[in-house]
């Protein structure tokens, strides 16, 4: 018996099958676009004050090395240190090696000149985070004695450091010249941002940006990006995306420092969902971070 005409009418059986599931079954194809957009951290605009808006440490306590300094100019940095502990939620220590300030009296130790267009101190390395500019190094010279009972000088100093610009009103401490009368002071609306910004955790904080994905047939093309918009390294994550509330897929993101994005770009996925309307992507994080929400991005397919 000849077989042949038998398999050949089962394979265009099968070819008719495949062709109906084809045309008849409902697959989408498509743009998705974002529903819930990612929150972040909101803080007023305080760029008047320091050279960037909210620029800050990574932490509330901060190191210092004072190096090359006379008796009479140690006491006084050491001073300043403690008059803004006094004012604010500020700690300072110090430490042999690795500071964060870095502070000597002798102009030849001055390792970063750029600095030097705010005076004689200001941050040296830091990375824009978001809505925050995060200082990881900071640098005073002291030159001038202090002639007044608190050392304004090296508070002076000290502020432009943690990020604090000039002022132009002559009774604050930020005024260009510091003034042989010594009645400039520290401003509280300077207190109050200082008090406002450290008050935020040093947690990390990744979020999702610039998403997009198209959907072809069964397959799914995605690109994101995740960023560490904290004040601490971010330790690895898993990025999950789910069709229609299941999981579709998981990766892992290995570790992030402050301020780093990573660019994630997925294509031809398989999607078992065959109706596709809602993805969902998140950064599935299990430590603390400044919000959680924006680890979350919903997105629907364009009708
Ligand atoms: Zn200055």
């Amino acid at each position: 018996m000849d077989l042949k005409p038998i398999f050949g009418f089962i394979f265009l059986l099968i070819v008719v099958f495949l062709l109906a599931m084809y045309w008849f079954v409902p697959f989408n194809s498509g743009y998705f676009s974002i529903t819930s957009s990612p929150s972040n951290f909101s803080l007023d605009n305080n760029s008047d004050m320091q050279f960037y808006s909210n620029m800050r440490f990574p932490e509330s306590r901060i190191s210092y090395r004072i190096e090359d300094c006379t008796l009479q100019k140690k006491e006084d940095i050491q001073r300043a240190f403690e008059f803004m502990e006094e004012k604010t939620i500020l700690d300072f220590y110090s430490v042999p090696t690795n500071e964060e300030i870095y502070v000597t009296c002798s102009s030849k130790n001055v390792r970063n000149e750029n600095f030097l267009v705010a005076g004689e101190g200001g941050p040296t390395k830091s990375i824009v985070a978001g809505k925050f500019v995060v200082i990881f190094e900071g640098q005073i010279l002291l030159i001038k004695d202090s002639k007044c009972p608190e050392p304004l000088i090296a508070i002076h100093e000290l502020l432009h450091v943690l990020g604090f610009n000039h002022s132009e009103n002559r009774k604050n401490i930020m005024y260009p010249i510091i003034s042989s009368t010594c009645n400039q002071e520290l401003s509280s609306d300077m207190i109050d941002l200082i008090n406002e910004l450290y008050s935020i955790p040093s947690h990390s904080d990744l979020i999702l940006k610039d998403i997009s994905a198209s959907l072809n047939r069964r397959y799914l093309d995605i690109e994101a990006t995740i960023w560490n918009y904290g004040f601490k390294d971010a330790p690895s994550s898993i990025l999950k995306i789910y069709g229609n509330g299941k999981e579709i897929k998981s990766i892992e993101v290995s570790s992030m420092e402050i301020g780093e994005g990573r660019s994630i770009s997925l294509s031809n996925i398989f999607v078992s969902q065959l109706n596709l309307e809602e993805l969902e992507l998140e950064v599935e994080a299990n430590f603390p971070e400044l919000d959680k929400e924006n680890n979350r991005v919903i997105l629907e397919i364009k009708k």
